[in-house]
């Protein structure tokens, strides 16, 4: 069980938060004095993430892809910033208190290792 480097979460990241409110809580960051680290990285999250679709049947219904995915010169996928990387994505398949997909499976991708 690991990640195989698909790149099928970066590509399709998926949120509780719509666009408007990602915006929103993006420029209220920009107006405070410092970073509270404590309150989100919202400052990471929102500029990095494009809107796709939504399907407000899911649990995390809005889909985007992270302008910082990319692929190694093997092919294999690559996150450009990957030291810096947001929780969310240093978590994942995990979630507090949100079970994404069926009893058996961590992922909800198809192809993802973490299903394995
Ligand atoms: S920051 Fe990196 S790990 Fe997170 S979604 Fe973007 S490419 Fe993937
Ligand atoms: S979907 Fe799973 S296997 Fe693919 S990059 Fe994401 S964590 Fe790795």
């Amino acid at each position: 069980m690991e990640c195989k480097r698909c790149g099928n979460c970066c590509n399709d990241v998926r949120l509780a938060e719509s666009p408007e409110v990602l915006q929103k809580a993006y420029k209220y960051w920009l107006q405070l004095s410092m970073i509270n680290p404590n309150f989100s990285e919202i400052y990471l999250i929102y500029p990095m993430l494009t809107f796709k679709y939504q399907n407000l049947s899911e649990d995390l219904p809005y889909h985007y892809t992270c302008k910082h995915f990319t692929f190694d010169s093997n092919g294999l996928g690559l996150c450009s910033i990957y030291d810096i990387r947001p929780r969310m994505c240093k978590d994942f398949p995990y979630y507090d208190g949100i079970t994404l997909a069926d009893e058996e499976k961590l992922s909800p991708y198809e192809e993802c290792g973490y299903n394995e």
